[in-house]
């Protein structure tokens, strides 16, 4: 029998541990009290999880167990990966506040915030430095097993702690620990068995550059010292083979006369390696420019927390800011962290960086391969790279002393996380600059409404570039009403004359075209081609869905539903319209109607290829192809200078998506596309095809009005209740058994409205989601509109807790604050 005391002596402590898994909660662990001296907040630790080992974060050092829990079950930590959290302080900070805001598990967030393939299992990697290997000579013969260790490194590749425990017992970790804080060793923590690990290869330097001793040296030799010397003394082996045209050996035979030393090196995986970089060209700003650097600069100088929303045209000269500002901060000693849309970062801007900011850029995006990833987060990290640019989880990078931060294309979906752990990249990085006391400019040239709405109401503030470059004209955009299009021919389509017209006549001018065939639609709706309407919501003014299944048009925020009518309700006209249907054979078409042309796509599936939507890109700057096709992605930030066409096939297809931010989606997509024609000297023409010009994200568009749009937008935001006025929340509920994800749906709604007495919140659903079924699941959503965020998710967390005792199936649910897109 065990008494207590024994059981649980002082020398273990507990710690709370965030594990990567849909939990909110950490999970408490034993650990021995000399381990847990050595660990801090976000340390990295292995633990047994079920049958499963998982790499967690410590989240509380001291915990006290929570009252309820059994002691004797608390299980203990296998190991602890990190003395030192990999993650900053900062970083730390704010995850934190995001599992909090998004209602999501901080763990996954942690996860989130490291580079891919880092959380798997983790070794630490012991490298003997310079000071070391002297050391070894004076020394040489030692016995205390740190000199023996010190020696087996100095003649050995890297080694890692597995390594020594093996060859020196379970005393080595503390050697080697004495060694590293003497500054003999150094160490680094590198992934075990994992693709991402620091890269290392032989090189080689001078050592003398004259006085060799009485011996001549060979020609071979000659020519060995003449490479290096040429490239200030230090290079790879391997270039030194090609450079000197020698083998192995003279080099060796120079290295054992101490002329030269052979080592081994970390090398940085570069994805700008022997990219050509662009003239750095000096320019001078415009008075526009001027001025809303100056405010920027100004507020830099104040070194605390401010937020910019910087609203420019296509075209006004926005990058040049940026990297003035990102300049500005350098100067006063502070890193800079930009994020941009997935699709953005195109290969030509991250040149244009590096030719201003050479190594001081570190490049963070998808296209990546894991260990390019790995290594321009450690340069992030090391103080390396002081500018970090990236995608959305960029807005993790590990910079220390933000001075500025900076969202590009603020309003761009791509921003928000559509898998767990839920989050905005644009809202974090808000947050980021107000944890770091930095400036954050938000820019666009269609700012989203959430972001508008804040520099309307003095949360942020706005400043304007109402004019393109050189003062090129904006281009204007037609309107290609297809209703007439279709009464004149009396069938379906696709691309009306007046836009063969003028693609041909683009052609024959050697300019290039950018075609845009808008194919989110995931989901049907019915259009008329009389008039142009579609059919929608009586109760939220959304488009209703066509389904098939049962021929029912459904309303998928508040579980509305008609008949598919035979006739318009409005109009009375018989041409309904099912778009979302047959959009597949567009490109088909295209490639009939421009028979020799040299057409190329951009589109989700020609992504996946490692470095294809670069190369493609790169192609149509060169001007090797006539015609880009593309869905949204080829919409935006693309600079080029010879397009003088930009046509959208079937724009409302955005439209109908039923989703209250269609309007806004669809007049950012038309303002940004149009914005890539007349990028160069040669004016540009937009052609949009619609069954609904009347529409007010249209019109606007067409003359590139954000203004007018907002106000028109923010009268209906206000009046059907969306955001910015009230904060949504969403949980999906998905299962293979329809009625079970309906039950646990109805369960959770029912409790949710005992915590509602008082109807500050407003539950609509659930009700089918716009996919209704995915994967052989079915699936529900249930919306819920607040006024305040923390009582959102009070009363969620409390319902969630209460409708778990009442057979609510909280795995199949998925819970989203801010949801962007309602899936
Ligand atoms: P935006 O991001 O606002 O769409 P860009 O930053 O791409 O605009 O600028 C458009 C073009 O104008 C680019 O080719 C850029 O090099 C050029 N440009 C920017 N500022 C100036 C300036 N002050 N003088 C001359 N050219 C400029
Ligand atoms: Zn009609
Ligand atoms: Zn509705």
């Amino acid at each position: 029998m065990t008494r207590p005391e024994a059981q649980h002596p002082p020398e273990f402590a507990f710690v709370e541990v965030a594990l990567p898994l849909p939990f909110r909660r950490p999970f408490t662990y034993r650990v021995s009290r000399s381990v847990s001296d050595h660990l801090q907040i976000g340390c990295r630790v292995l633990v047994p999880f079920g049958k499963r080992t998982l790499t967690g974060y410590v989240a509380e050092l001291d915990a006290d167990p929570p009252e309820d829990l059994d002691i004797s079950l608390v299980k203990d930590v296998i190991e602890a990966i990190d003395d030192e959290p990999l993650l900053t302080e900062e970083i730390l900070q704010l995850t934190r506040w995001a599992a909090d805001y998004y209602a999501a598990s901080w763990g996954e967030l942690l996860k989130a915030a490291l580079p891919a393939g880092i959380s798997s299992l983790a070794k630490r990697v012991f490298t003997i430095v310079d000071s070391g290997r002297s050391l070894v000579e004076q020394k040489a013969g030692q016995r205390a097993l740190k000199w023996r260790v010190l020696e087996h490194l100095a003649g050995e590749r890297p080694t890692d702690e597995a390594e020594l425990n093996k060859l020196f017992g379970s005393g080595a970790k503390r050697a080697v620990a004495e060694l590293v804080k003497g500054g003999l060793v150094s160490a680094e923590t590198e992934l075990a068995e994992s693709k991402v690990r620091a890269k290392r290869q032989k090189a080689v330097r001078l050592l003398q550059a004259e006085g060799f001793g009485d011996k001549p040296l060979t020609d071979v030799q000659q020519r060995i010292i003449d490479a290096l010397n040429s490239v200030g003394g230090e290079m790879l082996f391997t270039d030194l083979l090609a450079a000197a045209d020698t083998g192995a050996s003279p080099i060796n035979t120079l290295a054992r006369r101490g002329i030269i030393e052979v080592y081994i090196r970390d090398v940085l995986r570069d994805p700008l390696a022997g990219a050509d970089l662009p003239e750095f060209e000096k320019l001078t700003l415009n008075a526009e420019q001027r001025f809303a650097f100056d405010e920027i600069a100004a507020s830099l100088a104040r070194e605390n927390y401010e937020a910019f929303l910087l609203r420019g045209v296509t075209g006004s000269g926005k990058t040049e800011i940026y990297i003035r500002a990102m300049r500005a901060a350098l100067e006063r000693g502070r890193s800079s962290l930009m994020l941009v849309p997935e699709i953005s970062l195109t290969p030509i801007f991250s040149r244009r960086l590096r030719a201003v900011f050479g190594k001081d850029v570190a490049i963070l995006h998808s296209n990546l391969s894991p260990g390019e990833r790995f290594d321009e987060w450690r340069r992030i990290k090391n103080g390396d790279a002081r500018i970090a640019i990236g995608t959305r989880s960029a807005v993790f990078a590990p910079l220390e002393n933000i001075g500025l931060v900076i969202v590009d294309e603020e309003h761009d979906g791509s921003y928000r996380q559509n898998e767990p752990p839920f989050y905005h990249g644009r809202d974090l990085a808000v947050m980021r600059a107000h944890i770091s006391r930095a400036v954050v400019v938000l820019g666009s040239a269609t700012p989203s409404m959430e972001s508008f709405h804040n520099a309307q109401t003095g949360k942020y503030r706005y400043l304007q570039l109402q004019n393109r470059i050189g003062g090129r004209p904006m281009a204007q955009a037609e309107l290609v009403d297809m209703r007439d299009v279709f009464k004149a021919a009396g069938k379906d389509v696709i691309f009306s004359p007046r836009l063969v017209d003028a693609v041909n006549e683009t052609h024959a001018r050697g300019e290039q075209t950018i075609i845009l065939l808008n194919r989110r639609g995931f989901s049907a709706f019915v259009l008329c081609r009389s008039c142009g309407e579609s059919i929608r919501c009586k109760n939220c003014d959304i488009a209703l869905t066509y389904h098939k299944r049962d021929r029912r048009l459904v309303c998928h925020y508040c579980t509305y539903h008609i008949d598919v009518p035979d006739v318009c309700p409005l109009c009375k006209s018989e041409f309904l319209y099912f778009i979302g249907q047959g959009t597949e054979q567009l490109e088909e078409r295209l490639e009939k109607q421009f028979a020799g042309m040299r057409i190329a796509r951009i589109d989700r599936d020609s992504m996946k290829r490692k470095g294809e939507m670069a190369k493609t890109l790169l192609a149509f700057d060169k001007g090797e192809i006539d015609i880009l096709v593309g869905t949204q992605m080829i919409a935006k930030g693309h600079d080029f200078h010879n397009v003088t066409l930009v046509g959208v096939v079937s724009v409302d297809t955005g439209l109908g998506l039923p989703d209250f931010r269609s309007a806004e989606r669809t007049f950012q997509l038309l303002t940004q596309v149009a914005g890539r024609a007349g990028r160069g000297h040669l004016p540009g023409r937009v052609l949009i095809q619609t069954y609904y010009p009347e529409h007010y994200a249209l019109r606007h568009a067409a003359v590139q009005d954000f203004e007018a749009f907002y106000d028109e937008e923010i009268k209906y935001r206000e009046r059907f209740g969306f955001p910015p006025f009230v904060v949504l929340g969403s949980v999906l509920f998905k299962h293979k058994d329809e009625k079970y994800a309906l039950r646990s749906g109805y369960i959770l709604r029912d409790a949710l409205d005992r915590q509602n007495t008082d109807g500050f919140l407003r539950l609509l659903g659930p009700a089918q989601a716009p996919i209704s079924r995915l994967k052989n699941e079915y699936r529900y959503q249930m919306i819920i509109k607040a006024a305040s965020r923390k009582t959102l998710r009070e009363r969620l967390d409390a319902a969630i807790a209460e409708a778990e005792t009442l057979g609510f199936d909280k795995r199949i649910a998925q819970v989203q604050i801010d949801p962007v897109d309602l899936m």
